[in-house]
């Protein structure tokens, strides 16, 4: 696999923009990418910082770290653009080349009693998109992009957290094919009620991932339990800009209402070993990105829930309506 990383689009955009310090950000998979990206921009006489801090999605736009080193711009890689920011950013989407070929004729068996196909890919196969689309087409299946909606950026873009696009279509397909990752076809398995087909372009693989969900709802629903019984909750607020799932103040309210002591605490990245110490909380809520909750069940010794998760806890919402909503 060859990345991508538009070199001469970045040179332009600085040679316009003009910066005198920038702070790039590369996703957790490009990290080890920095040495020739720093050779480009020093080329130019640009000092150029990179952040250390895990950069998981677009939602975690580094403004707080840009503005206490003083740099004029963010060169964002990886991801696309999120959400706004009061703050320059230059967002580098890098592109995965690559054969998809083999991989998309793998996929056949796994299609044979699907005639309409909804699609979505991650955004380092956007420019492939259109060659899969024909691939499929030629192989006899109406191909529909999932809708572009929300946070995400484009038509058939799909993102961890954001799947409003394919649950608009998907009653106007027999399945989902998702070029990318096993995260984001989890997430899409738990977002639409359609079979969901990974082409996983990073193991090689093609997988149904049908048994995936069944598992992780039988989690959620333990960890409501949980919420329900606990006496002290915890609500967890990151500063990142794009995570913010809820309203923490009223939330706290909520939960005070319903009899349990809450707390809210903030941090800059939700991990198991900052909850270590608050061991007399039963449970937590947290309104950072959804898909620790959902993801890292395994990794917390206390229940995680979803803002969504909570409210079927404290009996302002039904089960059966998150799951038609989707529970991402
Ligand atoms: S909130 Fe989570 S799923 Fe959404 S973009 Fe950020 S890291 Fe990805």
């Amino acid at each position: 696999m060859t990345l991508n990383f538009e070199k001469e689009k970045l040179i332009s955009e600085l040679k316009e923009r003009k910066p005198k310090k920038v702070l790039v950000q590369l996703a957790e998979g490009i990290k080890q990418n920095a040495p020739e990206i720093s050779e480009w921009i020093t080329g130019l006489g640009i000092e150029c910082i990179f952040s250390g801090e895990t950069c998981w999605g677009a939602c975690s736009v580094a403004v707080q770290e840009a503005q206490a080193l003083g740099v004029d711009l963010i060169v964002h890689f990886g991801h696309a653009q999120f959400i706004e920011v009061d703050f320059p950013i230059l967002y580098m989407e890098v592109q995965d080349v690559l054969d998809l070929n083999p991989l998309l004729k793998k996929s056949i068996p796994h299609l044979k009693d699907y005639n309409k196909i909804g699609l979505s890919y991650s955004i380092q196969h956007r420019y492939d998109i259109e060659n899969i689309k024909k691939f499929y087409e030629s192989q006899g299946k109406t191909v529909t992009l999932s809708k572009k909606a929300g946070t995400n950026a484009y038509e058939g873009h799909i993102t961890g957290c954001e799947y409003r696009g394919l649950r608009a279509i998907q009653d106007s397909v027999d399945c989902f094919v998702i070029i990318g990752n096993q995260f984001h076809s989890m997430g899409a398995v738990l977002a639409v009620r359609k079979p969901v087909v990974l082409i996983d372009v990073y193991n090689d693989d093609v997988r149904n991932m049908a048994g995936l969900r069944e598992k992780i709802l039988k989690q959620r629903l333990f960890s409501i339990e949980k919420l329900k019984e606990a006496k002290n909750v915890g609500i967890i607020v990151e500063i990142k800009p794009g995570q913010k799932f809820g309203n923490p103040a009223k939330l706290l309210e909520k939960l005070r209402n319903a009899g349990k002591t809450a707390i809210v605490i903030t941090m800059s990245e939700l991990t198991p070993d900052k909850l270590m110490n608050f061991y007399n909380i039963d449970a937590f809520v947290e309104l950072a990105c959804p898909r620790i909750a959902l993801d890292d069940f395994a990794k917390y010794p206390k229940p995680i829930l979803t803002m969504r998760e909570a409210l079927v806890a404290l009996g302002e919402k039904s089960w059966d309506e998150i799951l038609e909503q989707g529970i991402v």
